[in-house]
């Protein structure tokens, strides 16, 4: 099997979307390849391991979900980094998705940067060797290795709550997280804390990150997120 490092392998049968997505990563410095079903999937990872595979749900032979299946049930690809592409509104299939081990979903239409943002997330997260590299966003950059962050270059004084907060929401870009959800996630959930406490400590983020406050958005009524947007 040859180790196709830097190569994304895309299971996708709407050709548009295909080119969309081959496109968007040869910018972003991806090589891709391309089969269009789930049986010429799992007949290309035989030969090739990609870095990452984007899965379609909908395919003509079967769907995604039951490739995802068995990769996740073969012990070569266990732990081969999967986005599931789902049509809009999908939502049962998300969380089916990602029960099945998918390490994201994106939902169709997507922005070609919403797509990479994702992948490199995803990468972050899955990928040791990438796990210490310093995450940026716009004009910010967290070292998480010194757990230092510097906005156009220059360090900024953040508290350990928020640099863990920022942490979390600089891996998961574009992503709109409750604060009951940060709770768990940021603080762990054996602990028990008032969701008033992650607005404090947004409140501080902010205050700490100066002109690149911008990057952390509140989404009314549901909680908050961090985008370039
Ligand atoms: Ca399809």
């Amino acid at each position: 099997m040859t180790n196709s490092a830097s190569r994304i392998l895309i299971v996708e049968d709407e050709l548009a979307i295909v080119e969309l997505v081959r496109f968007t990563l040869k910018s972003a410095g991806w090589d891709s390849d391309v089969v269009h079903t789930t049986a010429d999937a799992w007949e290309h990872l035989q030969q090739h391991r990609p870095q990452l595979i984007l899965l379609d749900w909908m395919l003509p032979d079967q769907s995604g979900l039951k490739l995802l299946a068995r990769i996740r049930a073969d012990r070569n690809f266990s732990n081969l980094p999967v986005i599931m592409l789902t049509a809009k509104g999908m939502e049962e299939d998300k969380v089916a998705g990602l029960d099945q081990g998918a390490d994201d979903y994106i939902t169709k239409p997507f922005s070609p940067r919403e797509l990479t943002a994702r992948i490199k997330a995803v990468i972050r997260r899955k990928m040791p060797e990438h796990a210490e590299m310093a995450m940026t966003a716009g004009p910010l950059e967290l070292d998480p290795v010194s757990c230092r962050v510097y906005v156009q270059g220059n360090q900024v004084e953040i508290g350990h709550a928020e640099f863990k907060l920022l942490k979390f929401l600089i891996a998961h870009p574009e992503r709109v997280f409750s604060r009951g959800q940060l709770l768990d996630k940021v603080w762990g959930d054996h602990v028990v804390l008032e969701e008033r406490t992650v607005d404090v400590h947004i409140l501080r983020l902010r205050k700490a990150l100066g002109e690149a406050e911008f990057l952390i958005k509140t989404i009314r009524s549901v909680g908050y997120m961090l985008s370039e947007k």
